[in-house]
């Protein structure tokens, strides 16, 4: 394919096409394409007005709402770089975020504003801010979009829709190149300090225009926002790919079962893509029937490990077969995934899914320590090289070249390929478990647990021993109204696995720990 330069010369493709065509559902309110233009030119030049240049960033710190879309275009109107950093960050965290990337413009939500931002950006580069009024909306009955009074702040902040409409004409800047910055991505941090990853416009705009035209999607369908617009997955695949098909994306602030499933009812989208962990607990709602997912065309999971039980058990009980789909920030979402209409192959011996074939344009090599390729059917690190794969760091060298031995990602990732060229992820390559010197991959015995009829999460960890080094340990969260004690899951796995390999250690709790973004996080398990 040959993508446009940057997903806002899709954006403007779509005004042009559709200009009355609804390009946001929140709740009850709809803002057409021509709406959105208008609104982020006000965005645009009110932030030229304040000083900001292009190049300049600019953080958002926002739920799905509309606003964040708003915002985002309108800094991209102006020539900036956009910052997603995720709302549910505190102080130390956002702090890191806007020195580090030196943040000239900031928006975030009134609430958030009012109770840590202000000082938080006092103390930083931010020059420029401006606040949504984004509560936390939890029901449709308390929803009001885009608020023709907003709220006074007291303090040094404007209300980000105020500025829309007060009418300051974008600034006269060029339109994005494939090389400039859309994006500093900051790593959710599943394995320690978050980093800038640079996403360059070529690379939205390659895996956008890419996703739309995988997924075969009528121009003008409605895409559900089921992953965060902050997280990579949302930004590309959700927003980036509804406006390279001029379609409506539907947003519901964030993860909530009911919420979404009622979004699903009055929305009737077409796509959506999540973490695994999202289906589990969509699946885990009383109310979930097949009625609510009967208008997607096609669904995707991604950015998680999808075991197969749960691939057969959402298909039994809801209809749709997940789509698996790998990806890291660093390769700005996806870049392998299983086509629409076919089914992932799972791997005889360890009982994985196959996480899709790679995306066309695109180089996946296993490798070994020295970057040699091992033989087909050989684990080894997924090493990726494509359009969608970033340049470096924000300014990190010693990170880049680390990552990113010329050019060809190091994903961290250990996986293998078929001879059908089918990719099979492994797991990280740093939450290898050594029991008593055996090699233990945490993902294969999750699958396992993910057998029992009892678990809706499943997480195993190394625990340190003396005798063995380490040992498994595994922690899971069971279905509601489903019983099994901590014994007979060590049993069933023991059953089923090498003696090296079962968790002679389970721990039940009610839920187990997360990102923003849905993944389980083992490192906090690990302790
Ligand atoms: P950090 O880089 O700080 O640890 P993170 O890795 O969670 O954070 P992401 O870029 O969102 O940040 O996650 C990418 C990782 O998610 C991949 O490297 C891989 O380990 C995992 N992953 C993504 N998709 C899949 C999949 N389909 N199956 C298994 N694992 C997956």
């Amino acid at each position: 394919i040959t993508p446009r330069p940057s997903p806002l010369h899709a954006f403007r493709d779509a005004v042009r096409t559709s200009p009355g065509h609804p390009a946001l559902a929140y709740f009850d309110g709809r803002l057409t394409y021509r709406e959105v233009d208008e609104l982020s030119d006000g965005i645009a030049g009110h932030l030229a007005e304040r000083g900001f240049r292009p190049g300049d960033r600019l953080a958002i710190m926002l739920q799905n709402t509309p606003h964040f879309v708003l915002a985002l275009l309108g800094a991209w109107k102006a020539g900036g770089t956009v910052v997603p950093v995720n709302p549910m960050y505190k102080s130390a965290e956002l702090g890191h975020i806007l020195g580090d990337a030196e943040v000239s413009a900031l928006v975030c939500s009134r609430h958030a504003w009012e109770d840590y931002v202000r000082g938080t950006a006092a103390a930083s580069p931010v020059r420029i801010a401006l606040t949504a009024d984004a509560r936390d909306l939890q029901t449709r009955d308390d929803e009001r979009v885009l608020r023709d009074e907003p709220i006074p702040v007291p303090g040094d902040t404007e209300d980000l829709l105020d500025a829309a409409r007060a009418g300051a004409r974008p600034p006269s800047v060029p339109p994005p190149g494939t090389d400039d910055i859309a994006l500093i991505s900051y790593t959710s941090g599943t394995s320690g300090t978050p980093k800038g990853a640079i996403n360059t416009h070529g690379n939205i705009s390659y895996n956008a225009d890419r996703q739309h035209l995988l997924h075969e999607l009528p121009a003008g369908s409605t895409l559900f926002a089921l992953a965060p617009l902050f997280h990579i997955t949302g930004m590309v695949c959700q927003l980036c790919a509804c406006l390279a098909g001029a379609g409506t994306l539907a947003l519901a602030y964030r993860f909530e079962t009911g919420v979404v499933l009622d979004a699903f009812a009055e929305h009737r989208p077409a796509y959506t893509v999540g973490p695994s962990t999202a289906f589990m607990a969509l699946m885990a709602h009383p109310q979930a029937t097949r009625d609510h997912f009967s208008s997607f065309r096609i669904i995707s999971s991604g950015g998680a490990p999808l075991p197969p039980a749960l691939v057969e058990r959402f298909q039994t009980t809801l209809g749709p077969y997940l789509h698996n789909g790998y990806g890291l920030t660093e390769c700005t979402a996806p870049c392998a995934s299983v086509p629409p209409g076919v089914r992932a192959p799972v791997d005889p011996v360890s009982g994985t899914l196959a996480v899709g074939v790679p995306s066309a344009d695109t180089v996946v090599r296993i490798v070994d320590e020295a970057g040699e390729d091992v033989p087909f059917g050989e684990q080894g690190e997924i090493a990726v090289r494509g359009p969608m794969v970033v340049p470096g760091y924000w300014r990190r060298p010693e990170a880049t070249e680390a990552a990113l031995p010329d050019g060809e990602l190091r994903t961290g990732d250990i996986g293998f390929m078929d001879e059908g060229g089918w990719l099979y992820v492994v797991d990280r390559k740093k939450d290898m478990i050594n029991a008593s010197g055996f090699k233990v991959w945490p993902r294969e015995v999750e699958d396992v647990l993910y057998t029992h009829p009892a678990v809706r999460e499943a997480a195993v960890v190394g625990k340190p021993d003396a005798y063995r080094g380490e040992t498994v340990k595994a922690y899971v969260s069971l279905r509601s109204g489903a019983g099994a004690t901590p014994d007979e899951l060590s049993a069933y796995c023991a059953e089923r696995l090498a003696a090296y390999k079962y968790p002679r250690e389970v721990e039940i709790l009610p839920e187990l720990p997360k990102t923003a973004s849905g993944k389980i996080l083992r490192r906090e398990l690990r302790g």
